[in-house]
This record gives structure tokens, C-alpha cells and sequence, in this order.
């Protein structure tokens, strides 16, 4: 029987690689750089696993490419907003992502986001290297204390539960929290305190997003919802980006009806929304919350153990869609 071709579509952390090629052909894109659509298909053509990336489109036209050999489709990530699961189960192939192993990096990153943007580290960052200090200032670069604070946490998944965790040992913080399930253990545990979206808005000094992107989820924050928040508060979100309408909130952030916001992800990613980098009270990373080196060598060693499961014939680890 010919062994199995594995398309890897971009340079990845060991140890998928190595895991991968004793059981099939590896096929890697060598180069970093995201396949164009058309690259896409050509390369995943013959393929029984296709690993990929948040970037790669995988929807029925890629599924089709591959051709009838494709089994398993693992995402290196949580998130698989990319992949169109319901085409993958339609043709009987496995969708699976990589949950858990990157929860404590990304709430790292949310923490990050939120002291730098409460803190103003980055424009503080801007006029040192311009050669503007010139004297101790009482009146700049004031911004939030953590410390006490209402933090509102919107989807308390994982890494929503994660950042609470940090956010109240180490910052004393209150946790208000958001989402379309309940969990009174967790209530209990944190004395956090659910709220409908309306009053979780109103009530925060900051607010995190930690919401998968799901048609119930897009857009969840808009015009609307920001203009509840204080004047006050600052909103950081390391999930999705379309899960923010971002030009509703380039219009917030300029009209400072909020303080600041620090985004890891976006809503066209990775194009900007026209205006959102001029402005000094917001924080950009580029999707960067996973990237630490013990998250990255995980999330590949699980992607590569899912496909390993299903070319054994076993369910996967990790499976996303009805059909596992
Ligand atoms: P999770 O599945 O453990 O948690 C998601 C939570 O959102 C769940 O509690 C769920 O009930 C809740 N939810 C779903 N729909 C909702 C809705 N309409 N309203 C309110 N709550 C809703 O996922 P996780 O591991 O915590 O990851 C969360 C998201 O973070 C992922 O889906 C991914 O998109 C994103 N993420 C981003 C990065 C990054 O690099 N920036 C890295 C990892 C994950």
C-alpha cells in the first residue's frame, strides 16, 4: 500500500514533522509564507491529512483538491472558524484542532494586553524612543490601576476561566462574566458573578472576549454594546477578530467613548481597519497570543498526534465535528 501523503501547509515547531514522516510521506511548505487559494489546492492534491493554519481557508473547493484520499483535516489551533467543518463532515473527513495546550499563553497575552493598555505601555514606549522625556510628569501617561477592578469576561471557556484565575490572584480583580451556559462551581470558586451582556457592559472597567467565532458570536460587540461601556473602560480581545465590528470601534476609540483596547486579533485579518493603527489608545499584536515556544511545540505535537490516530484507524483526539 503507498504511504500516505501528509500536506503540511506551513514551517511548523518540531515535533510534528518528525512524528509525521514515520508513518507517511510528508509534504511541507517549506516556505513561510500563507498558500494563496489556488497554491492551496494544488498542494493538498493526493493528500490523506492536510495540517493547517488559522490562515488557510479550507472550504469544500480545498476539500475537493484533495481529492478522495483525505481523511483528517488538523488545525493548529483552537479556533477553526477557517475549515468549513460542515463540507469536511459531509465528506466523511475529520476536522481537529488543539485545545488546552495554549490556554495559559493566550490568557498571558490578555493579562499583557490588559496592563499595557491600562498602563499606556506602548505609547510610553513611542515618546522615550522619540526623545520627548525631558521631565518627570504628574499629569502623563495616566491611566486604570487593575487592582479591584470589575473584569468582565465574555465566553468562560478555557482560557476565559484561565485569565479569571490570574486576574483575581494576582490582581485582586471582580469577575463578572458572560456566556451562553452557566457555571455555578465556577461562581462559587471566584465569586464571580454572571450577567446578561447589556449589564456585564455597563458594569466593567475592563472586558475581555474569549468567544469562539460562530455566527452567534459575530459581530457580538458593536456600535451598541460600546457605547454601554464607560467611559473608563478598556477591552481587550484575543479570540476573533470579526467577533468586534472593528469600525465601530476605530469610531469608540477615537471619540475615547472607551479608554483603550488591546487586539490580538482582526476583524479582516491581517488588514486593519482603516484608522485603528493612528490611533494611540490602542494596543496591536499580530495574533501572537498562542506564541509562546512550550504552546507552539504542544499544539504540534497534537495536531500531529490527531493525524497519527486517524491513519492508525482510531478516533482522533481532538475531534471538532459530528463525524469522529
Ligand atoms: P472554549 O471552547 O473552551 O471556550 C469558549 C466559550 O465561549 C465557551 O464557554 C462557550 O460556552 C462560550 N460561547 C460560545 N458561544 C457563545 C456566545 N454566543 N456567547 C457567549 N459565550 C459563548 O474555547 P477556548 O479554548 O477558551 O478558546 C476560545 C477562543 O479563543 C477560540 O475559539 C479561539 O477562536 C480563540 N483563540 C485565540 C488564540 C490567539 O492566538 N489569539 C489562541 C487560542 C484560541
Amino acid at each position: 500500500m503507498p504511504r500516505p501523503i501528509i500536506a503540511i501547509t506551513r514551517p511548523l515547531p518540531e515535533p510534528a514533522h518528525t512524528l509525521l514522516k514515520k508513518v507517511g510521506n510528508v509534504r511541507a511548505n517549506t516556505r513561510d509564507r500563507v498558500l494563496p487559494p489556488n497554491e492551496l489546492r494544488k498542494f493538498v492534491a493526493g493528500a490523506t491529512a492536510i495540517l493547517s493554519v488559522i490562515p488557510d481557508q479550507i472550504d469544500e473547493e480545498v476539500l475537493a483538491a484533495a481529492g478522495p484520499n483525505l481523511e483528517i483535516v488538523a488545525n493548529y489551533a483552537v479556533g477553526y472558524d477557517n475549515i468549513d467543518v460542515a463540507a469536511a463532515t459531509a465528506r466523511n473527513i475529520h476536522v481537529t484542532n488543539t485545545p488546552g495546550v495554549l490556554t495559559e499563553a493566550v490568557a498571558e497575552h490578555t493579562l499583557s494586553l490588559l496592563m499595557a493598555t491600562a498602563r499606556r505601555l506602548v505609547e510610553g514606549d513611542t515618546f522615550m524612543r522619540k526623545g520627548h522625556y525631558k521631565q518627570w510628569e504628574p499629569l502623563g501617561f495616566v491611566g486604570p490601576q487593575l487592582w479591584g477592578k470589575k473584569l468582565a469576561i465574555i465566553g468562560l471557556g478555557r482560557i476565559g476561566s484561565w485569565v479569571a484565575e490570574m486576574a483575581k490572584g494576582g490582581f485582586g480583580m471582580q469577575i463578572l462574566y458572560y456566556d451562553i451556559q452557566r457555571n455555578e462551581e465556577f461562581e462559587m470558586r471566584f465569586q464571580a458573578i454572571y450577567h446578561e451582556l447589556p449589564t456585564l457592559l455597563k458594569l466593567a472597567d475592563f472586558v475581555t472576549i474569549h468567544v469562539p467565532l460562530l455566527p452567534s458570536t459575530h459581530h457580538l460587540i458593536g456600535a451598541a454594546e460600546l457605547k454601554l461601556m464607560k467611559k473608563s473602560a478598556i477591552l481587550v480581545n484575543t479570540s476573533r477578530g470579526p467577533v468586534i465590528d472593528e469600525q465601530a470601534l476605530v469610531r469608540a476609540l477615537r471619540t475615547k467613548q472607551i479608554f483603550g483596547a488591546g487586539l490580538d486579533v482582526f476583524e479582516h485579518e491581517p488588514k486593519l481597519t482603516p484608522g485603528l493603527a493612528k490611533l494611540p489608545n490602542v494596543i496591536l499584536t499580530p495574533h501572537t497570543a498562542s506564541a509562546t515556544g512550550e504552546a507552539r511545540e504542544a499544539m504540534s505535537r497534537i495536531a500531529a498526534e490527531n493525524i497519527l490516530a486517524v491513519l492508525a484507524g482510531k478516533p482522533p483526539l481532538n475531534p471538532v465535528n459530528p463525524k469522529s
